[in-house]
C-alpha cells in the first residue's frame, strides 16, 4: 500500500458525478431513485433489486412508493411564489397530494421554515405519517404572510402501491467473505447528504473492478433505514461473511474527516480508520459508536452487530448546511471528495492486505546481507524505517501477530510493514501463518 495519494482529477470526476445526481428529487420510494441508479449503472453494472409495498421487513413495512410531478403556492393571480421548479427542498418530502385555496392562517399550518437561519430551506419529510406541507426560507413565509389573503396551494403527488427500489454491486474476491459500503439514495437535491457519498462510492467500485482483491466487496445503494432493514431483512445468512462494514455519507464538506467506530469499537475497521488518521497529515477526529446516524443503527443493531464503522467530514445533524438549501453545490468541492475518498481506500486497502506470517528463521536474527535484503533496502527513499520495519516483521511474525498488529507496535505506518513484510516473504524468510485469514477476533 503507499500511502494516502490524493486523486485530484478523480476528485473533479466525483463532483461532476454529484452534480449531475444533485437536480433529482430523490425520496426513499420512487422514481427518483430508479433515475439516481439509471445513472450510477451508466458507471458500474449496479444489479437492480425491488420489494413491493406492504412486505413485512423486520418489524417494518415497506411504505407506499411516493412520486411527484410539480408543486406550488401561487397568488391571486396565479403567479408562483413557492415553485417546487426552483428546488425540490420545497416540497415536505412524501406530502400527500393537495390542490385548494388557502387562506394564510390555515396554510401556515402546512409551512416549515428556519428562523435562525433565515435564508434557506429546511429539508423535512414525513414518510411514516400522511401530512402534506411546504419548506421555504423564513424571508418567503413573511413575504406570503405580507400578502395575506388566499392562496392556491397545489402538490402534485401520488402515493400509491408500488416498490422500494435498490441496487447491489458485487466485486468477487479471492474469498467469499465480504467488505461492504453502503451508501444511501434517499434524499433530494442535497450535494453532500448524499450526492457526495452516492457519487464516491459509485467511483470506488469502479476502480475496485480493476483490481484483484482478497475479500469480495459488496456495494449498496439504498435508501436510508427502510432500505438497510430490507437489505437485512433479506440477507440475514449472508451477515455471517461481513468481516468489515462501512456507511459513507456526508464525504465532500469542508471540514475534517470524522469516523465513528462501530458498536464493537476493536473491529478490524475500526482499527483500520484509526491507524490511517494516526498517520496521516490530515486532521481526523475519531468518535465513539452511537445508536444515532445513519444505516450504521440498522447494521449495528444487536440483533445483527456487524462490524460496520460510517465515514464523513462534518458529523451529521452538527454543522449548520446540514439538512438545508446551503447543502448545495458549492458546499462540496473535488478536493474534499478526493481526500476521502483516499482515505477510504487506505483503510480498506489495509483490511484487504492484513495477514499473519510466520518467521522462517525465528532463532536469532536471520543473515539478511547474505541475502541481499539490505542492498534492496538501501534504494528504498526511507531506508531506515524500511530496515526497522523488517526487523519488526521478523521479530513479531509469530503467528499471533497480524501485519497491522505490527505496524501499530511499531509505530509505523501499515504500507511500510507490508511492503516490509512482502520483501521478507520473497527471500523465503517468512510464509503464511496457518492463523492467515484469522481476522476481527472481535
Ligand atoms: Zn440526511
Amino acid at each position: 500500500m503507499t500511502a494516502a495519494t490524493v486523486d485530484l482529477a478523480l476528485g473533479t470526476e466525483m463532483y461532476d458525478l454529484a452534480s449531475r445526481l444533485f437536480p433529482i428529487c430523490r425520496s426513499i420510494t420512487g422514481d427518483g431513485v430508479r433515475r439516481t441508479l439509471d445513472i450510477l449503472s451508466e458507471i458500474v453494472p449496479f444489479q437492480r433489486h425491488e420489494l413491493a409495498t406492504g412486505t413485512a421487513v423486520l418489524d417494518w413495512e415497506i411504505p407506499s412508493e411516493w412520486n411527484i410531478s410539480d408543486a406550488y403556492i401561487a397568488d391571486k393571480t396565479g403567479k408562483r411564489i413557492i415553485d417546487f421548479r426552483d428546488s425540490n427542498l420545497h416540497v415536505l418530502n412524501y406530502s400527500t397530494p393537495i390542490r385548494a385555496i388557502l387562506p394564510f392562517a390555515e396554510l401556515k399550518e402546512h409551512i416549515f421554515t428556519l428562523p435562525e437561519q433565515p435564508d434557506l430551506i429546511p429539508y423535512r419529510t414525513s414518510y411514516y405519517q400522511a401530512n402534506w406541507g411546504f419548506c421555504m426560507s423564513h424571508r418567503q413565509l413573511l413575504q406570503l404572510e405580507d400578502i395575506g389573503g388566499d392562496f392556491e396551494v397545489v402538490i402534485d403527488s401520488r402515493l400509491e402501491p408500488g416498490h422500494l427500489t435498490w441496487a447491489e454491486y458485487v466485486h468477487p474476491g479471492a474469498t467469499s467473505d465480504e467488505i461492504v459500503l453502503s451508501t444511501h439514495v434517499c434524499h433530494p437535491s442535497l450535494a453532500n447528504d448524499n450526492c457526495s457519498g452516492l457519487a464516491l462510492l459509485t467511483l470506488f467500485a469502479r476502480e475496485l473492478r480493476k483490481r484483484k482483491t482478497r475479500f469480495t466487496y459488496r456495494f449498496l445503494v439504498i435508501p436510508g433505514t427502510i432500505g438497510s432493514l430490507t437489505w437485512l431483512s433479506l440477507n440475514q445468512e449472508r451477515t455471517a461473511s461481513i468481516k468489515a462494514g462501512l456507511v459513507l455519507t456526508g464525504v465532500g464538506d469542508p471540514s475534517a474527516r470524522t469516523y465513528k467506530k462501530s458498536r464493537r469499537g476493536t473491529a478490524i475497521i475500526d482499527r483500520a480508520f484509526a491507524h490511517v488518521f494516526r498517520h496521516s497529515t490530515e486532521q481526523g477526529k475519531i468518535i465513539d459508536f452511537i445508536p444515532y446516524g445513519y444505516d450504521e443503527r440498522q447494521f449495528c443493531s444487536p440483533g445483527f452487530n456487524l462490524p460496520f464503522g460510517l465515514f464523513q467530514r462534518g458529523q451529521f445533524a452538527t454543522y449548520p448546511e446540514y439538512h438545508t438549501s446551503a447543502d448545495n453545490l458549492s458546499f462540496i468541492s473535488g478536493d474534499r471528495l478526493a481526500d476521502s475518498y483516499a482515505t477510504i481506500r487506505d483503510a480498506l486497502d489495509i483490511i484487504d492486505r492484513d495477514r499473519f506470517l510466520l518467521n522462517l528463521h525465528p532463532k536469532g536474527e536471520p543473515q539478511l546481507g547474505r541475502r541481499g535484503i539490505y542492498t534492496k533496502i538501501g534504494g528504498v527513499a526511507d531506508a531506515w524505517r524500511s530496515n526497522l520495519a523488517m526487523l519488526w516483521v521478523l521479530n513479531l511474525s509469530d503467528g499471533t501477530h497480524s501485519l497491522l498488529d505490527i505496524a501499530e507496535r511499531a509505530g509505523l505506518p501499515f504500507g511500510i510493514i507490508h511492503a516490509a513484510a512482502e520483501m521478507l516473504e520473497e527471500a523465503a524468510l517468512v510464509a503464511p501463518s496457518p492463523e492467515a485469514g484469522r481476522l476481527d477476533p472481535a
